[in-house]
């Protein structure tokens, strides 16, 4: 299927590694011309060298970075001072820790809502306004399977993330974007083999004293699909929302997690 998205310009955060990577790559084999950005530059230019060496790229694809922390406003600054004309933004940014809410402070939270609220809120109202006047948008933000299936170690990220969700909830139908092509969604991760939950697994194997590849093992069997996914198959989801295909899906939370929500809706 064609996307019918070659040529346009996204921005994509998180992106040198795990499944901001995986947005990139199938965006730039899809023609779009990707602004990608991680805090680390080492990372980042090893991403643009893979993206570039990609045999499925159409080639003048092309493949910018910038090193940033996106959470911040110096970091968001620079980006737009470096591009303002993005038609399609995936917002993105490491995960709060986990850990028991009563040890959480102020500042925890603070950081929480910052990264995965705000931080998404602020890309979103430094560019729709212009896709709605070009006549073509696409927001995707990277939340997780947390917000409809909370886990109570991950209190940060249920709570800041719920809030992003209420939010895009409301704008994603305004007339004024939803008429003008512009639409705004939430794709959920469940379990992707990403350094994340490597991490999140070397820390369970730690406190269990259990080997790592045992819970590995343990948690694929929690997932009816029996595996973990892969940023690909993430990436080819951002893709598809983010094509014209998609232009009346707006204000939607899409799980992507190998049947391991339990829910009906
Ligand atoms: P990852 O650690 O593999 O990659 C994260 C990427 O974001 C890296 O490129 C990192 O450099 C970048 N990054 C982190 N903080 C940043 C910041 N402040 N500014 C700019 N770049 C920053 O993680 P992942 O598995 O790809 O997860 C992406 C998001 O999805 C996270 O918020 C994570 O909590 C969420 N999530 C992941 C899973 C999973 O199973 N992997 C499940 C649910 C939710």
């Amino acid at each position: 299927m064609d996307l019918g998205i070659a040529g346009k310009w996204a921005l994509v955060c998180g992106a040198s590694k795990g499944l901001g990577f995986g947005c990139a790559e199938a965006l730039v084999r899809e023609g779009v011309h990707v602004l990608i950005v991680a805090r680390g530059n080492e990372a980042l230019e090893a991403a643009v060298e893979k993206l570039l060496a990609d045999p499925l790229r159409p080639k003048d694809t092309a493949v910018e970075h910038i090193a940033v922390d996106i959470t911040t406003v110096e970091g968001r600054e620079a980006v737009f001072a470096k591009r303002s004309d993005f038609d399609i933004v995936v917002t993105n940014a490491g995960g709060p820790p986990p850990g028991d809410f009563r040890q959480w402070d102020r500042e925890a939270w603070i950081k929480a809502v910052d990264a995965n609220m705000l931080t998404p809120i602020e890309l979103i109202k430094a560019t729709v306004d212009a896709m709605a006047a070009r006549g073509f948008g696409r927001i995707i933000n990277i939340t997780s399977s947390a917000v409809k299936a909370p886990i109570d170690i991950l209190g940060l990220s249920n709570g800041a993330r719920s809030g992003l969700t209420g939010f895009v909830a409301g704008v994603a139908r305004t007339s004024k974007l939803a008429s003008a092509n512009v639409t705004i969604n939430n794709l959920l991760p469940g379990a992707f083999d990403t350094d994340r939950l490597k991490g999140t697994m070397a820390g369970a194997a730690q406190k269990t004293g259990k080997p790592i590849e045992e819970l590995m093992d343990a948690r694929r069997k929690t997932i009816p699909a029996m595996r973990f996914g892969t940023p690909g198959e993430f990436g080819a989801a951002c893709a598809f929302l983010c094509s014209q295909h998609a232009g009346y899906i707006t204000g939607q939370n899409i799980l992507t997690d190998g049947g391991a929500y339990p829910g009906t809706y």
